[in-house]
């Protein structure tokens, strides 16, 4: 047995099973991310397996090292305020340069979405966005704000979304290579 530090899932035990065939990856009761591999592995191989890994293991495993947890929180907060400082000002010059009113504006942290408009006409917008490349972020400004006048994701929303963001198609995609989650 080995470990190491991971910068995503703190401290990472490495498990080396005579009998193991393939990798597998668990949380043991402690909390700790455990990767079981083949005797022999070496924890190069394994941290390069964690690295393959890494966007599926944060999706699907419930991670609990404490200094993980804390590490995320600390991260949340300064996202937030860089959210604070940042997203008011560009949504509003965004809604005043194409005329949208909007009736105020909710940053959120939510792990599924980067945006939303609620029926009352709150925004809600994620901070995680200030992790994102800016003509990502206004892509997703100027979509919540096409909502404003279309309640859905039809052919004139996103006529509209496209007069103020040529690129959204491009966007759109490339905003999938980001999650929301923090
Ligand atoms: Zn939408």
């Amino acid at each position: 047995m080995s470990s190491f530090i991971d910068k995503d899932f703190g401290e990472v035990v490495v498990r080396r099973n005579a009998w193991s065939t393939q990798v597998k990856v668990s949380v043991a009761t402690s909390g700790k991310l455990t990767i079981s591999v083949p005797t022999g592995t070496s924890d190069f191989l394994a941290k390069r397996f964690l690295n393959n890994m890494r966007e599926d293991i944060k999706k699907k495993l419930p991670i609990k090292d404490p200094s993980t947890q804390r590490a995320r929180d600390a991260q949340k907060k300064i996202l937030m305020k860089k959210a604070r400082e940042y997203l008011p000002y560009r949504l509003d010059f965004w809604a005043t340069k194409y005329g949208y009113q909007y009736s105020s504006l909710r940053l959120s942290h939510a792990n599924t979405r980067w945006g939303s408009r609620s029926s009352s006409g709150t925004i809600s917008l994620n901070i995680g966005l200030m992790n994102v490349p800016e003509p990502l972020r206004d892509y997703v400004i100027l979509h919540e704000l096409a909502h404003i006048n279309h309640m859905d994701h039809s052919s004139e929303f996103w006529a509209e979304v496209g007069q103020h963001d040529p690129n959204y198609k491009r966007h759109r995609e490339q905003l999938k290579h980001f999650s929301p989650g923090v």
